[in-house]
């Protein structure tokens, strides 16, 4: 197969689809090439026993517009869910019992999770200076604005729900370059948060409510629908081995696709995928500039999904629970989806997602999956009392690269694609490999990519 076109974008995760399906409403020329024979990259919604589960993420923050414009973009090929009021009611595990996480004054007050030292500490937070260090971990900045018991039970598990990473190995100018902002420019979290919350807000900020979200019927009818608007022709899925070369004009692509050789011309090239899979991809790029990407971390993650027809077990009153690292348990946290999002369970019953491993506990992604069930059921029966541990659906589900980590190879990293991109124009590196890690920074990217080629 040999073809010409404009521009190709590799990979059809949420990024390269969104890409695709603004080049296409542009209608501009462009290929995909995506080495699965499937589009939607860690995102799959599956179907069994009438449950419908998500393989990958679950849920994502409205935190841009872009997030919010792609359903409106997209019209009525698929619908936005936003996740019902259990949201707003989140657990922490402390001492072995789950406690609320506190969402008010008063609850804040009263909540067992922080020390009373660091309860009165945080009335100090906006008279507190400025950190100085743009390199400075996660865990520094919040020790130093908020205190051990505030890093151990609220950034902590959040750390886990998010990134399944360690707040000591982050950098908050990389991994939460809004938190990092508001301490630069605000000199405080409260205050900064207090003067934001009075800012006037064109029309569009306004869409970025950050609320919880998921598509009716599953995040696969999002990926889907920018597949089919972006034209599945345009798309040549189980392409492997996919290798780029400088040629006049643009770029030459070559690899396989069902057995057979295919080479592609194009002027731009946008990669889409995660740092691991450039370097055999680009062999003409300096191996220095390549090498800081290599480096970039990722949580290995292990989802298991667990759905029960009849619930018995602890009322599925939140959006979940997480657990902090120094409460010593074998999973990282329990996600109530059930109680979140409709159609996810028969009447009656409830589908839960546990989440095994991220980067500190590597050591459990090495066990097997019958060891793994052995865990989650022994964790999942004492933390969440179902009873009797039955479950209609019983899914590991496994991710080498989950969860890039922005941690202190960051600025490096960020550099060497300013230079590969300055010194081969037209290549375009894009992905989670930059610009965040969540389902809205994903569509945000996309959108940018589309416009920039
Ligand atoms: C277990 C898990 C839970 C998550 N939970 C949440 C959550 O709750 N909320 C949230 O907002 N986000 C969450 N995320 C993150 C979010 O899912 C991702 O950031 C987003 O889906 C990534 O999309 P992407 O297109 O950038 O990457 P991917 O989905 O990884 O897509 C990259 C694509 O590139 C393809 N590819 C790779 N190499 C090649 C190659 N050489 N040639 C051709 N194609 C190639 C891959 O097959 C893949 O299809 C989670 C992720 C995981 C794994």
């Amino acid at each position: 197969m040999e073809k010409n076109v404009d521009i190709v974008v590799i990979g059809a995760g949420l990024t390269g689809l969104t890409t695709a399906f603004y080049l296409s409403r542009n209608n501009r020329d462009f290929l995909v090439l995506e080495e699965k024979d499937r589009v939607g990259g860690v995102i799959q919604t599956s179907h069994e026993n009438g449950f419908t589960f998500e393989e990958g993420p679950n849920t994502g923050v409205l935190g841009n517009p872009d997030a919010a414009e792609i359903f409106e973009d997209l019209k009525d090929a698929c619908k936005l869910e936003i996740a019902g009021e259990n949201v707003n009611k989140r657990y922490i595990l402390k001492n072995g019992k789950w406690e609320a996480m506190p969402m008010g004054l008063v609850s804040a007050v009263k909540t067992p999770l922080f020390t009373l030292k660091d309860k009165f500490r945080i009335l100090g937070e906006p008279f507190r200076k400025r950190g100085t260090d743009p390199e400075e971990p996660l865990s520094g900045l919040v020790k130093r604005r908020m205190g051990n018991s505030f890093l151990d039970y609220a950034i902590d598990p959040f750390i886990l729900g998010v990134y399944s990473g360690d707040p000591a190995l982050l950098l908050t100018k990389y991994a939460f370059p809004k938190l990092y902002n508001l301490e630069q420019t605000y000199g405080s979290f409260i205050g900064g948060s207090v003067k934001k919350m009075f800012e006037n807000k064109s029309e569009r900020d306004k869409k970025a409510t950050r609320k919880v979200f998921s598509v009716e019927g599953g995040l696969s009818n999002l990926t889907n629908a920018l597949w089919q608007a972006a034209g599945k022709d345009r798309f040549l899925l189980n392409a492997k081995n996919t290798e780029i070369i400088p040629s006049e004009g643009g770029y030459t692509l070559t690899g396989m696709v069902n057995g057979e050789k295919f080479t592609v011309k194009a002027r731009k090239v946008i990669t889409t995928t995660g740092a691991y899979a450039l370097g055999s991809m680009l062999p003409f790029v300096d191996r220095n500039l390549i090498s800081p990407l290599e480096k970039m971390k990722y949580a290995k993650v292990i989802q298991a999904v667990l759905g029960f027809r009849e619930w018995n077990g602890m009322p599925l009153d939140g959006f979940g629970g997480l657990i902090p690292f120094k409460e010593k348990r074998d999973v990282l946290g329990v996600l109530f989806l059930s109680a979140l999002l409709s159609g996810r369970a028969p009447q009656g019953g409830a589908l839960c997602s546990v989440f095994v491993g991220g980067v500190r506990r590597e050591d459990l992604f090495a066990k097997t999956d019958d060891e793994i069930r052995t865990i989650v059921a022994r964790e999942f029966t004492d933390l969440m009392k179902p009873g009797k541990f039955n479950p209609d659906v019983f899914r590991i589900i496994r991710y080498h690269h989950a969860i890039p980590q922005y941690g202190a190879e960051s600025r490096e990293k960020l550099e060497a694609i300013d230079k590969i991109q300055s010194m081969h124009k037209g290549l375009i590196l894009g992905g989670n490999i930059r610009d965040g890690i969540g389902m809205a920074d994903r569509i945000k990217q996309g959108k940018l990519l589309s416009t920039l080629v």
